[in-house]
């Protein structure tokens, strides 16, 4: 069931977004070589905790750190650890925050040190597609427009568009009805109504974009080629117009 946010619950998931936007713009600049991903992990907890809020990815599901922390060819949900970034690596932070019972999700991929061209252009092309996507987030299209638009961006360049995960549906859960795939057909799908609060999130890779699941850790998602992946999302709210983005 996909729920409709009424207005005092539109101010809440502006609040909850707030306290991720600033989180991840917060953390930007310890994003350098020699950090360990765990640190950045503990200085994004203690930010949104700080706030008020309370980390949505803690516990959930059994994951255990504040922040999913990917490096070059895992694509999503890396585990902090006392890995170091090396220059040259690009790195996705992802957040949620919990606020007086709603949420907010994000993500940025940023570069570490030096980094080379073609994982420049990945890194611009994906946070690109997530704003031609969202074009389409309009009352009275579908969510088959939203994929589409994803999808025939990051193709037409010559990046693949990771099929297994998808965006989704947020507000007093992190995960919501509907699940929002990264591609598809224009014009199919859910209508998109005003009042909706979307996750829309691009993951888009340099090769191929068949993933793989850490069979020890169960969670980290890597690229099976190998190749780097970059990841780029905000929390969106269905207007009468535009869509308004919570976590920008
Ligand atoms: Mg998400």
């Amino acid at each position: 069931m996909i729920t409709t946010k009424t207005p005092s619950e539109i101010i809440k998931m502006r609040d909850a977004g707030a306290v991720v936007r600033d989180t991840l713009l917060m953390i930007e600049e310890y994003i350098k070589p020699g950090v360990t991903t765990k640190e950045l992990d503990m200085k994004i907890e203690e930010f949104i905790r700080k706030a008020g809020a309370v980390p949505s990815f803690k516990n959930y599901n059994g994951f255990p750190a504040s922040s999913c922390i990917s490096i070059d060819e895992v694509v999503v949900h890396g585990i902090p650890s006392d890995r170091e970034l090396k220059s040259g690596e690009i790195v996705s932070v992802d957040v949620g925050a919990i606020l007086k019972g709603f949420h907010g999700d994000a993500a940025r991929t940023f570069e570490v040190g030096e980094v080379d061209e073609d994982k420049r252009k990945l890194i611009e092309v994906t946070k690109q597609s997530f704003f031609e996507g969202i074009r389409q987030a309009r009352d009275g299209r579908r969510l088959g427009d939203i994929g589409h638009a994803i999808q025939e961006y990051c193709e037409s360049r010559g990046y693949g568009v990771v099929r297994e995960m998808a965006g989704h549906g947020i507000g007093r859960h992190m995960h919501e009805d509907p699940i929002i795939p990264n591609y598809g057909v224009a014009g199919m799908g859910v209508p998109i109504k005003k009042g909706y609060t979307l996750a829309i999130e691009p993951m888009i890779t340099l090769g191929n974009p068949a993933i793989r699941i850490n069979r020890y850790d169960g969670w980290t998602c890597s690229t099976a080629d190998g190749k780097p992946s970059a990841h780029y999302e905000n929390t969106i709210l269905i207007t009468g117009d535009e869509p308004e983005i919570l976590t920008l």
